[in-house]
């Protein structure tokens, strides 16, 4: 199964921060819970994008998108993978900004090309085979961050499995090897791969001793161990461009962008999907492009982008932007939203609203619990009045610094006092300028 392996996956890029959605949180009726799938409040922009959804399921909005219009941390980017979620756990959702389009090292429509693709899921079906057996080793394979050096990243897991007459190697992609860190590969010794769902759950835990790559699974209480059935995956149109651009040896892969795919090499890919597909080996799962600060696309871009939505092959298109009337870049013509007249139109439009004090006070608490934070009520007392002032967003990131600062102790206010005076939110930075200003005139 070398697509398992070879196949990159990209989620890992931005949505940490929003790991805790789950859905959109409405009840059978749509009606939106205060509290739901890790989403609160914006009930109105919710129940209207649950319509959204079913509009999407039942195809009804081919052709067109959705706009979310909203001041800055709103949740406009939560509700967008609150869609996502909806449609599916394995739905593509591919975040971007508007202002990325002008990379130096690549065109604006081959990065929109690239986007397109990476958020079409082409879910494989594999032979479902079962191996059952005692774990010898797990063996986390890391690789650099491709856009920081610095970090390094799961890439891929190797599980060595002795069997009643043999040992039998498993390799599964970054997915997997994430989940298993995730759990805490050192305490993990009896585990399970699911084949439906790919998901790793553990069964039993004895501590391993060894190092961190390297994970010797030692006595398992209750008998033999790991059952592998091997999965039904879904790899991105993207991630298959990828895999076989690298086969072809057209360009050698350099982490940090820069690389261009063929139309050729796109087209022999559909060709080959559409054939899986035919043969019943897989389905494709439309994902979600979701484009934030859609007002930074120029007239190119959405020219490109409207072209796009007609074809058979399209993810359901999001854009996001907190603009009213402005130009339409790369024109002199102003326009709502800085969007040109016909790509309006086939948007249905969701306005998100500015948050209140409880419910910043409620996405506090399930970031710190998600983030494994303890934090006292006069803490998130202290973040919520501080969100209320500045933004959710500010008051979300000081999370973490105000877990560094207590150490191995619960968060208290002091702790988000203190992370407060070492990093500013952006009105008080810029304030901050606005005088140095002032001193040097
Ligand atoms: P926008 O896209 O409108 O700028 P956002 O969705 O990116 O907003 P942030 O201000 O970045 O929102 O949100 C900070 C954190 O709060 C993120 O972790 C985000 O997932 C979470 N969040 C925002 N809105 C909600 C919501 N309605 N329910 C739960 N979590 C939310």
């Amino acid at each position: 199964m070398p697509l398992i392996e070879e196949v990159a996956t990209h989620r890992f890029e931005r949505i940490g921060s929003h790991s805790h959605i789950h859905g959109l949180g409405l009840d059978e009726t749509g009606k939106a819970r205060f509290i739901g799938d890790g989403m609160v409040g914006q009930t109105k922009a919710r129940e209207a994008a649950g319509i959204a959804v079913k509009l999407i399921k039942k195809g009804k909005l081919a052709g067109k998108g959705i706009l979310l219009v909203g001041p800055t941390g709103s949740g406009k980017t939560a509700i967008a993978m609150g869609i996502a979620k909806e449609l599916g756990e394995d739905v593509p959702f591919v975040q971007i900004s508007g202002s990325e389009i002008y990379s130096a090292e690549i065109k604006k429509t081959e990065f929109l090309k690239q986007a397109l693709r990476r958020a079409i899921g082409v879910r494989i079906s594999e032979e479902r085979r079962v191996y059952e057996g005692k774990v010898e080793r797990i063996q986390i394979n890391k690789t650099k961050h491709p856009f920081n050096p610095y970090v390094e990243i799961p890439e891929s897991v190797k599980i060595t499995l002795k069997t009643k007459d043999d040992e039998k190697t498993i390799r599964a992609g970054r997915e997997i090897a994430y989940q298993l860190l995730e759990m805490g590969i050192e305490e993990a010794d009896v585990i399970q791969l699911d084949a439906e769902t790919g998901k790793v759950s553990k069964l039993g835990t004895t501590k391993g001793e060894e190092g961190l790559f390297f994970k010797k699974i030692v006595e398992i209480p209750s008998g033999p161990v790991l059952k592998i059935k091997e999965f039904t995956y879904t790899v991105t149109l993207h991630d298959l461009d990828l895999v076989n651009s690298r086969a072809g040896g057209i360009f050698s892969i350099f982490f940090g962008g820069g690389l261009e795919i063929t139309d050729e090499i796109r087209e022999k890919v559909d060709e080959t999907v559409k054939q899986w597909i035919e043969e019943g080996k897989a389905t494709l799962v439309p994902g979600v492009l979701f484009i934030d600060e859609c007002h930074m696309l120029d007239i190119e871009a959405f020219s490109f982008l409207a072209r796009a939505m007609e074809n058979e092959l399209a993810p359901i298109l999001i854009l996001a932007t907190n603009r009213g009337i402005t130009k339409i870049r790369g024109t002199d013509l102003e326009a709502p939203h800085g969007i040109p007249i016909d790509m309006l139109d086939r948007l249905l439009i969701i306005n998100t609203e500015p948050y209140r004090r409880d419910a910043i006070k409620e996405i506090i608490k399930i970031r710190a619990k998600e983030e494994g934070i303890e934090i006292s009520e006069d803490a998130i007392e202290y973040l919520a009045e501080l969100g209320e002032k500045t933004s959710l967003r500010y008051a979300v990131q000081l999370l973490a610094p105000a877990s560094v600062l207590a150490g191995r102790e619960k968060v208290s206010r002091e702790h988000v006092e203190k992370a407060k005076e070492y990093f500013s939110d952006v009105k008080r930075s810029t304030e901050y300028v606005k005088q140095l200003e002032g001193m040097l005139q």
